[in-house]
């Protein structure tokens, strides 16, 4: 487990040991429950169906959550609240957990961004999100990367970089050992963040391990097709 412990916000990015979650249908409250004996301050956990798109919820009264612990019905792979005391989380194996804090706004953000997300733009409409229902600046906002697949592990095929190929940053992001092929997720990530007008010295990378290669973690692509771990983010 990995903890942020900010004057204002607190992250928590799971792991195996954690008793992490199982990605059932239904998901698996049990293991939100110990998150909870984690994040003491959580009056109530929020996460949302993830489906790898580009929607999201914003959450700004209490009445949308109406247990301690929910599961938002609708689709979507990010999370806004500007409340207190509520715990927002997304699951991941591989993908890459982003949380923003705005540090005018008081506002907290947790997305799951993979690599069709990242393509799809779901971070441009997270930030757009910020921008025209809360009036944040990018200029404001803290970044923190969790665990994802990054760069010494993620190989990908010839026929991905198709996706890629509308970015500008595709050679920053794309990298050549032994004939293999390597994409750097959180680098794209964090291009995409720049280009948006975030400062680079706001994007905090020290929880960025590697799923892949560093097993307290569950990676997907190393074998863990159900379980994940989860990653969220509470303002105190
Ligand atoms: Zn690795």
């Amino acid at each position: 487990m990995l903890l942020h412990n900010g004057s204002s916000f607190v992250i928590y990015f799971g792991d195996k040991k954690d008793r992490c979650v199982k990605a059932t249908r239904n998901y698996s409250f049990t293991s939100f429950k110990n998150i909870k004996k984690v994040l003491p301050n959580a009056e109530k956990l929020v996460f949302i169906k993830q489906e790898h798109g580009v929607e999201g919820v914003c959450i700004d009264d209490h009445s949308q959550i109406p247990t301690e612990i929910t599961l938002f019905k609708q689709k979507g792979d990010f999370i806004i609240t500007s409340l207190r005391k509520v715990g927002i989380g997304i699951l991941s194996a591989d993908c890459l957990p982003l949380v923003i804090y705005d540090l005018t706004k008081h506002i907290i953000a947790v997305a799951h961004v993979g690599w069709k997300g990242a393509v799809g733009d779901i971070v441009l409409n997270l930030i757009n999100t910020l921008k025209n229902k809360y009036g944040s600046k990018p200029s404001d906002f803290n970044i923190y990367f969790g665990p994802c697949a990054k760069v010494c592990c993620y190989q990908v095929e010839n026929i991905f970089l198709k996706h890629l190929e509308n970015f500008s940053f595709i050679d920053n992001v794309i990298f050549k050992r032994d004939e293999k092929i390597f994409f750097n997720l959180p680098r794209f990530i964090k291009f995409q963040l720049i280009n948006f007008g975030v400062k680079e010295e706001n994007i905090h990378k020290e929880y960025n391990n590697c799923t892949i290669c560093d097993t307290r973690f569950y990676s997907y692509r190393r074998g863990d097709i159900e379980n994940r771990q989860a990653s969220v983010v509470l303002l105190k």
